[in-house]
């Protein structure tokens, strides 16, 4: 029988009735004779809450605290879970992130995990109780604080706790039924995937796929810990226990490419929202000036994504455009405003209406010309492409939102991604 991970996010418990049906799901595995390890989320719309009563409390928190608030929503519904367990027969407890513990840095508030001792929780399991944990937290051992790990860290949690327990897998139950190989509300022909490689999954994560958070896959990929995407809404009884042969049957796994025996050259199209493009016109054209336009805004924590320069015209004056997360275009701003002086700009022009629509496949490193088709298949749309980046396993263009689903509908039926 095997070891396994289940992680529950925040719609999956969003009330007791939907705790009650989670626990059904954990039933059915341990009555499978596995040994289970949960993972829970806070109830949706707790955290949300938390963070903005502190920040009704003072704009200016001492992050320590607000990770002691914040914190609080996973333990609730740890806490409601295990009732509910044993309430239909089943062993179990709750366990807080310092009671494993999950030892984590001292970045309060986006903090990482740094070492979980699995011992304790391990010697429970083989006794048969099922461990409720609370996701999203640990705690820092110098200072002995509550630390969380980010919003949506809870992912994190549960492939770092299958990973310090060697669990056979991690299953994350969250509201859609696996990975598609696009948003099903644009492209209602979005196909389900069956697999999608670590790589590509990371791409998808950090490229606007809200699924798992980015930090999760990449423990996940650095430790083999195969991982699935299913929903907490198939019933529980309607569903198999898990057991590594069947596990392949329902949901996305996360894994190995070389685990993907029918690798597609693309696998999907991700798009960002929350983009916002700013352009330099007529900075000086010499050597130095894109690290006196790219140093302040590093230093003001400002992350820069696609960047282009133009060429010179005159051989004096050049244009220079890039893109900031749309949460983050005041502070650039700001910033960009405050060295003109030194950078020495004409003038600075920005809009949030944009998007980053992106195509995305391991497959690309050995095919050519999957870009080049992109193009002309947007050209042939009317699309104007603002910027353009590329790595080897996924090629971003910008483009004016208002094109955003027309963009992704053509690539996905470009690349043969349409379900019949
Ligand atoms: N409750 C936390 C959040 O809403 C962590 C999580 O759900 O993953 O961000
Ligand atoms: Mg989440």
């Amino acid at each position: 029988m095997a070891l396994i991970v289940m992680k529950f996010g925040g719609t999956s418990v969003a009330n007791v009735e939907r705790i009650k049906n989670v626990a059904r799901h954990v039933k059915r595995e341990v009555d499978a004779g596995n040994r289970v390890a949960v993972v829970v989320s806070a109830m949706s719309g707790a955290t949300n809450q938390l963070v903005s009563w502190v920040r009704e409390a003072s704009l200016l928190h001492d992050a320590r605290e607000y990770d002691a608030v914040v914190a609080s929503g996973e333990q609730v519904t740890a806490g409601i879970l295990a009732i509910c367990l044993q309430s239909i027969g089943v062993s179990a407890r709750s366990w807080q992130g310092w009671q494993i513990p999950i030892l984590t840095d001292n970045a309060h508030g986006a903090a990482r995990i740094k070492d979980i001792d699995g011992r304790k929780l391990l010697a429970r399991l083989n006794d048969g109780e099922v461990a409720v944990v609370t996701g999203f937290q640990g705690i820092e051992p110098e200072r002995q604080r509550l630390a969380t790990l980010g919003r949506g860290g809870s992912d994190t949690s549960a492939v770092a706790l299958a990973i310090a327990l060697k669990a056979d897998l991690c299953d994350i139950y969250t509201d859609v039924d696996g990975i598609y190989t696009t948003d099903p509300r644009i492209v209602p022909k979005a196909r389900r995937l069956s697999k999608i490689s670590y790589e590509e999954m990371l791409e998808m994560a950090s490229l606007g796929s809200k699924v798992l958070q980015t930090r999760s896959v990449e423990l996940a990929m650095v430790y083999k810990m195969r991982t699935r995407v299913l929903s907490s809404f198939t019933a529980p009884d309607a569903m198999q226990a898990t057991s590594p042969e069947t596990w392949g049957e329902i949901g996305t796994i996360v894994c190995s490419e070389d685990e993907i025996v029918e690798q597609q050259v693309v696998s999907g199209i991700a798009y960002a929202k929350d983009e916002a493009k700013v352009t330099l016109l007529k900075i000086e054209d010499k050597p130095g000036v894109a690290a006196s336009v790219f140093g302040p805004l590093a230093e003001a924590n400002v992350n820069v994504d696609m960047i282009v320069q133009n060429l010179s015209s005159d051989g004096k004056h050049t244009d220079m455009t890039f893109t900031v997360q749309e949460a983050e275009l005041p502070r650039a701003l700001e910033v960009l405003k405050g060295v003109q002086k030194e950078i020495g700009y004409f003038d600075v022009k920005s809009s949030a209406d944009v998007v980053k629509v992106s195509v995305i496949g391991v497959g690309m490193r050995s095919h050519a010309g999957v870009a080049a088709m992109m193009f002309k298949a947007l050209a042939a749309k009317g699309i104007n492409i603002l910027a353009i980046t590329t790595s080897e396993i996924k090629i971003s263009v910008l483009i004016d939102a208002n094109y955003s689903e027309l963009a992704v509908r053509t690539l996905h039926s470009l690349y043969g991604l349409d379900k019949e």
